[in-house]
């Protein structure tokens, strides 16, 4: 029998609906993410406020969506992916982010530690994230609109630093800004497949592990209006 739509109005609506984020958990479970944690703040995070209304049917499919200016909300894979990775060492209190964006990994940082610094290029994304994350009581973040080639040297030393755009190669001010121990989770190369880097601080240089192709957007030079 066909549920009438009373009943499936009652369920939660279609494509944003529980069973659908649920379907997307368990997806991310089989594609090798595997902290509890991480996996239970994607869960709750609602992903259909973060992109165009006329896209949120889409929000919880396992891809990037446009969200203007040429910009991408990551594949929910690739923010727990990232999220993990930086995580594997332990609990983070100062995390840094490079590329804002639409706020949906910052928000997911945000549950995950202490404190969020993030910095993006685009003016106006960072102010509609900044009231995505208002909306959502998230109240550690801190924002900066500028060039994330030059981190935030202000705040540093940072235990974390996530970039979510490719770079050319790795900023040097991001290296000179991670504390002792520090984890750096960065995509870097010039072309449209670029490799997923994790760098670690250690007490004399820093450690290179090589681990994902990825595709991301590149991390541009300068600030803009
Ligand atoms: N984490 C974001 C991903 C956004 S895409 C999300 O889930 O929505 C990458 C972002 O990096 C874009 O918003 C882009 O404007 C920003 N970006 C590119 N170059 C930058 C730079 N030099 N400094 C700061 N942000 C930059």
């Amino acid at each position: 029998m066909s549920p009438t739509e009373e009943e499936r109005q009652r369920r939660g609506s279609g494509m944003t609906s529980q069973r659908t984020r649920e379907r997307l958990i368990e997806r991310l479970y089989e594609e090798g993410l595997s902290s509890p944690q991480v996996l239970e703040v994607i869960r709750r995070t609602p992903r259909h406020l973060f992109v165009d209304e006329a896209l949120a049917h889409r929000a919880y499919e396992d891809t990037a969506l446009p969200i203007g200016h040429n910009q991408t909300i990551s594949q929910p894979y690739m923010v727990g992916r990232m999220t993990e990775l930086l995580l594997a060492g332990g609990p983070l209190d100062k995390v840094l982010e490079i590329g804002t964006g639409c706020g949906y990994q910052t928000a997911v940082l945000a549950q995950l530690v202490e404190r969020v610094f993030t910095v993006e290029r685009i003016q106006s994304l960072q102010d509609r994230a900044k009231e995505r994350l208002a909306e959502l009581k998230l109240r550690n973040v801190v924002y900066r609109w500028g060039d994330g080639w030059e981190g935030w040297p202000a705040l540093a030393p940072y235990n974390g630093i996530m970039v979510t755009a490719a770079a050319r190669d790795v900023p040097q001010a991001l290296l000179d800004q991670l504390a002792p121990g520090g984890r750096l989770v960065i995509p870097v190369g010039a072309g449209e497949v670029q490799d997923l880097l994790l760098i670690v601080r250690e007490e004399n240089g820093y450690s290179r592990h090589v681990l994902d192709s990825v595709r991301f957007v590149p991390l541009l030079n300068g600030p803009l209006a």
